[in-house]
């Protein structure tokens, strides 16, 4: 069930206990501010999450509130999971869903990367 992405942060949601080692993750990477780990139910041969772990809803809520050193992190892990993990070669696709009509589900940023196949215009 797609989230209202305008709702204040909920610290109880999923991504939120992964931060906090209450939840167990497959961890691909993670930094000082950001997380990186296999999506549980891939959709394509690579497909990872990347996730500040701050308590940001959206990429509009992260761009506006979270720290200059928050935001570079994310930026360079997520290109940094790209080429550890051979997309940057093939091709790849970069992917956020926001809110309701966004699709998103779990109401903590994350941007998923999607590759090791062709991808088509869309994925879903
Ligand atoms: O972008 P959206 O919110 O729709 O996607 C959430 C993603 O989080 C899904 O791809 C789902 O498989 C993934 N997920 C996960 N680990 C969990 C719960 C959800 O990788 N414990």
């Amino acid at each position: 069930m797609p989230i209202d992405a305008t709702q204040p942060y909920d610290d109880s949601n999923i991504f939120a206990k992964i931060v906090r080692g209450e939840l167990p993750c497959t961890k691909v990477d993670e930094t000082e501010h950001s997380l990186a780990f296999h999506d549980i139910n891939p959709l394509a041969p690579i497909h990872i999450l990347v996730i500040p772990k701050g308590p940001y809803v959206s990429w509009d809520d992260f761009s506006a509130k979270a720290t200059e050193a928050e935001i570079v992190d994310f930026t360079r892990l997520v290109g940094k999971v790209a080429r550890d993990n051979g997309c940057v070669e093939q091709g790849y696709r970069m992917l956020a869903n926001i809110g309701k009509r966004g699709g998103q589900e779990v109401p903590h940023l994350h941007v998923h990367i999607f590759g090791g196949q062709p991808l088509g215009p869309m994925l879903a």
